[in-house]
């Protein structure tokens, strides 16, 4: 069996909510001591980064495979890379589970 997904990066994701964080504390810090419209911009982007958290970008391509022979060996194979960040990780796993004679 293989299949292939587009889901989420973690990375990205990670990467989003430190921004959203830095936003939050550049607004706190700037009520008051700033125009109006100014802040306003920040308070937007503000905004875009809450929805970009809470609906975020699919860029991370995955591919697996998992199967058995009929020799009794198991496979596994697993890999995934980001378009937008790079981010990649990779398992291969091959192990025989027929049982030994005895
Ligand atoms: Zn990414």
């Amino acid at each position: 069996m293989s299949a292939d997904a587009i889901l989420v990066c973690p990375k990205c994701l990670k990467n989003t909510v430190e921004q959203l964080s830095t936003a939050i504390k550049d607004l706190e810090d700037s009520y008051a001591n700033i125009p109006i419209k100014e802040y306003n911009q920040k308070k937007d982007k503000v905004e875009s980064l809450i929805d970009k958290v809470a609906n975020p970008d699919k860029n991370l391509l995955e591919y697996y495979e998992i199967s058995i022979n009929t020799r009794g060996n198991f496979f596994v194979s697993y890999g995934c890379r980001c378009e937008v960040c790079n981010f990649q990780f990779s398992f291969t796993h091959l192990q025989n589970v027929l049982p030994e004679d005895k």
